[in-house]
């Protein structure tokens, strides 16, 4: 399946695995802690869909250098590898298990996405799994979409499952600059995120990293996502090296939880419940949370968040 040919990381932070396929093929995926887990609090698990990524988002280190999809079988390994490394005796019963697609990768270009997730709770039978599933929304997996709506209601419903919409713009021109492969419209995505969300879900977040110069204006969402099916989710940019390539800048930054609150106050005042989740200092000199930095020889780690809000 894939052998591990390494972990690097900081345990206060993240445990970062690089792995081989039996192929070559390098891909790379977390145990993002905590490492001391409070009664009840979610143990984070990340993962990697693709090898690389066709998309090449201008923030994105896992974009370029794309080699092929994981298979089920590599999608589950990875979660049995995490938990055979961190819990060797096994999960402990109702263990809370987030499971986020979000190394690298664009997850809707996958079938086997499917078929791993619908396999989760099997896989973890004594745990309580949630998976996150975040997306630019290829307007070429509209079938993908469908199939995903019909398995969260059949083994993730009531709250067990998060999408999210990588969003960065409310602006779609600068959005198209920003995700280079033909997406849902605003409109698309409302549609969908209105069929998605059913009662005790879940609201789908629209997650944002603003930069300078990039329009983030809340009031140009008004009357497309509705906030009693969508929350906001507010992040500072990654300082990957693609980003540093795109131009993009940071407006916000985790040493600063202030610069966030100006954009946050505006997305409340149209009625959205606000996550504000940044990153940290000490991590960001370790690496980035978003995509792979193989390419350059320098392991990526995913940043601790700092919650201000919650928006499910
Ligand atoms: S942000 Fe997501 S979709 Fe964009 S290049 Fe990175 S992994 Fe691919």
């Amino acid at each position: 399946m894939f052998e591990v040919l390494s972990e690097r990381g900081n345990d206060s932070v993240a445990r970062i695995f690089i792995a081989q396929t039996r192929d070559g093929h390098r891909f790379e995926f977390v145990d993002a802690g905590p490492r001391i887990l409070p009664q009840g609090e979610p143990w984070v698990l990340v993962l990697s869909t693709l090898i690389g990524c066709p998309v090449r988002c201008r923030m994105c280190d896992a974009g370029g250098g794309y080699e092929g999809r994981l298979t089920t079988r590599e999608l589950l390994g990875q979660v049995h590898h995490l938990v055979r490394r961190r819990f060797p005796e096994g999960l402990p019963e109702g263990q809370p298990v987030e499971v986020h697609l979000t190394r690298m990768g664009e997850p809707a270009f996958n079938e086997a996405v499917l078929e791993a997730l619908s396999a989760l709770p099997k896989a973890l039978p004594s745990a309580a799994v949630t998976p996150l599933v975040s997306t630019v929304a290829p307007a070429s997996t509209r079938a993908w979409f469908e199939a995903l709506l019909e398995l969260k209601q059949q083994a993730f419903a009531d709250g067990r499952f998060q999408l999210q919409f990588s969003m960065h713009s409310t602006d779609e021109d600068a959005r198209r600059r920003l995700v280079p492969v033909r997406c849902w419209t605003f409109d698309e995505m409302a549609d969908y995120g209105r069929r998605f969300h059913a009662p005790g879900d879940r609201k789908v977040q629209l997650s944002f990293a603003p930069a300078q110069g990039v329009p983030v204006d809340p009031r140009a969402l008004r009357g497309v996502f509705d906030p009693g099916r969508f929350g906001v989710k507010l992040t500072s940019l990654n300082p990957t090296s693609t980003s540093r390539r795109s131009g993009l800048v940071s407006l916000l930054e985790g040493s600063q939880p202030a610069s966030a609150e100006a954009i946050a106050a505006g997305f409340r005042q149209e009625g959205f419940e606000v996550l504000v989740s940044l990153g940290e200092g000490p991590a960001d000199e370790l690496g980035s949370s978003c995509g792979m930095s193989l390419a350059g020889e320098r392991l990526a780690v995913p940043r601790p968040r700092r919650t201000l809000g919650r928006s499910a």
